[in-house]
């Protein structure tokens, strides 16, 4: 398993999909799932940028992890996104029910990714919300590339400002190296 993190607009699905292809492996984004599976109720909770409760995020990706047990790898992307995410994810990668190949953490500057996510035009894609989510993505998420480093977990930075080719090659050479 890949885990891709980095704030809204960082390009992880894009890389993502481009790394899966390459590999062979199942690209998952939480997002995506999300969107197709949840109430209009909870998709407004979303579309506002407040994420969903980890008690039922891990329930969901620990079916999906099932679900998704193949030979090949798998790819994440926007999992895990608070400690306590990250904290069950590691116990399932000691207990050995997965195997945390490495991370890629996508550094992306303010404006890059705010012209991205206001050219791609989603629900929760406007100025107020993407301010909302890099806050959250800072205060939240960032922490836990501390936490996977004291873990032992492979962690590669990466400059997510480039172009999609740029950037996929660089990934490409930090996985294979
Ligand atoms: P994304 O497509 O990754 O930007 O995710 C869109 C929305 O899905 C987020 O703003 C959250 O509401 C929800 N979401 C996705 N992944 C998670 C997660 N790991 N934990 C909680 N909420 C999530």
């Amino acid at each position: 398993m890949i885990i891709f993190m980095g704030p809204a607009g960082a390009g992880k699905s894009v890389q993502g999909n481009l790394l899966a292809k390459e590999l062979g492996y199942i690209w998952v984004s939480t997002g995506d799932y999300l969107r197709s599976h949840l109430t209009e109720e909870r998709k407004k909770q979303m579309s506002a940028g407040n994420l969903i409760s980890d008690t039922e995020i891990i329930d969901i990706m620990s079916k999906c992890f099932e679900e998704t047990q193949t030979q090949n790898g798998i790819i994440v992307d926007g999992f895990p996104r608070t400690i306590d995410q990250a904290k069950w994810l590691v116990q399932q990668h000691k207990k050995g029910n997965i195997r945390i190949k490495a991370v890629i953490e996508m550094e992306v500057s303010e404006d890059v990714a705010k012209d991205r996510l206001l050219g791609r035009g989603r629900d929760d894609d406007k100025e107020e919300v993407i301010k909302k989510r890099r806050i959250d993505y800072e205060k939240i998420t960032r922490p836990i590339i501390n936490w996977f480093n004291e873990q032992n977990i492979t962690v590669y930075t990466i400059d997510a400002d480039g172009t999609i080719d740029e950037v996929h090659q660089d990934i490409s050479k930090k996985i294979g190296e």
